[in-house]
């Protein structure tokens, strides 16, 4: 187990393209945390300066407060996972998991101990004499997963190790990579650009984008307190509605004028929004915070939109809808409410689980 410490790392391949921008971090010893963000965003540069088969252009990687600069792969004792297991054809199963350890020469006893015990923990004992070609996607994952646990790593890295399984395999896999961390408990960094699985995963999660660290912290706080637009919108599998408006601040009472009506505002906001008196902001509301029904009974914070489809999900129905001004929204309804097309509904909004963020593209957001 090992703690994990990146000080002022950048990134810069050949050709100028900045992989990693500047990135301070912190992994704690027995951490799983993901790492998760847009193709190219810089994910797997990451896990290969940490893992050693990178140098960064500037800044400092410790382990357990040691500068391993200067240490080489096989000396870091980090095991990686990639997309595409990478195992040995012409060898059993048993073979590719012995192989790393007969050149460590461990003692064939030893060697014999782990391997039953990993092949058991994973599953794949029965497969120890069948040779890859023969084995499923999964399998080949559980194999290479086993190889890397008799190396007794002291950290675990892992590049978008499911993303070439079907989901239902996804799932089961997901399940048993967590169960591992737990039993081995050894640093787990989990590299995927699916942010349902980076929240199901680590108990840490951090948001990349253009090598730049867009947010680090618990699942839960990422998500319910998102530091700017990026992060909100990207950790929605689906679609977060946006509302483009102007913050109107009187007699010690803050609203929001957006889609010709007016919304008010928690007191908890009026100083936040203070300084945005007359600006125009964006307010964010999730799908499951807009409802059909006025929360506490009161005929204001509605805004009217045009159903134009809804999407069976069985516990659930999804509707698009349409603002005045033209753009798509989400909701969830019960799958067993009836609604004709084209017809404007008041859909009301939950006051207290709404964020405001600063009118551009990756703005921050004021209300936190
Ligand atoms: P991710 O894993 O998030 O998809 P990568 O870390 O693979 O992203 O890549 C980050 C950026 O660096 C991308 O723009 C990619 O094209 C570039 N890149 C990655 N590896 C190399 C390389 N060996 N040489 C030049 N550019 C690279
Ligand atoms: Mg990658």
């Amino acid at each position: 187990m090992v703690a994990i410490t990146l000080k002022n790392i950048n990134k810069t391949y050949p050709g100028g393209i900045q992989a990693i921008d500047d990135l301070n971090l912190q992994i704690d010893e027995g951490d799983f945390m993901s790492i998760v963000g847009p193709s190219g965003c810089g994910k797997s540069t990451l896990l290969r300066l940490i893992a050693g088969l990178e140098d960064p252009n500037s800044g400092s990687i410790e382990f357990d407060g040691m500068d391993v600069g200067s240490v080489v792969v096989q000396d870091r004792h980090v095991a990686m996972l990639f997309q595409d297991p990478v195992l040995f054809n012409h060898m059993t199963v048993q073979k590719n998991i012995e192989f790393p350890l007969h050149c460590r020469k461990v003692p064939k006893a030893e060697i014999a101990t782990r391997i039953d015990h990993t092949a058991l923990m994973l599953g794949i004992s029965e497969l120890l004499n069948r040779k890859p070609q023969s084995l499923s996607g999964g399998q080949k994952q559980r194999v290479a997963m086993a190889a890397a646990i008799v190396q007794q790593p002291k950290v675990f890295l892992l590049d978008e190790p499911l993303s070439h399984l079907d989901p239902r395999l996804q799932k089961t896999l997901q399940y048993e990579i967590k169960r591992l961390h737990k039993e081995l408990k050894t640093t787990f960094i989990y590299v995927t650009h699916d942010q349902n699985e980076a929240m199901s995963m680590g108990n840490k999660i951090c948001i990349f984008n253009k090598g730049t660290l867009q947010q680090v912290g618990t699942p839960l706080d990422v998500y319910t307190k998102p530091e700017n637009r990026f992060v909100a919108e990207f950790l929605h599998s689906y679609h977060l509605n946006f509302f483009e408006g102007q913050v109107q601040i009187d007699n010690n009472t803050v609203s929001f004028h957006c889609e010709g009506v007016k919304f008010y505002l928690p007191s908890r906001m009026l100083a936040k929004l203070m300084h945005y008196h007359g600006k125009t902001v964006q307010m964010s509301v999730r799908p499951e915070h807009m409802t059909f029904e006025s929360l506490n009974g009161k005929n204001s914070n509605y805004v009217s939109l045009q159903i134009i489809d809804t999407q069976w999900q069985g516990d659930k129905a999804r509707l698009t809808l349409k603002s005045r001004s033209g753009e798509y929204k989400t909701m969830y309804t019960d799958p067993n409410n009836m609604f004709f097309l084209e017809d404007f509904q008041r859909v009301y909004v939950n006051p207290e689980q709404i964020h405001f963020y600063e009118n551009q593209p990756f703005g921050r957001n004021v209300t936190l």
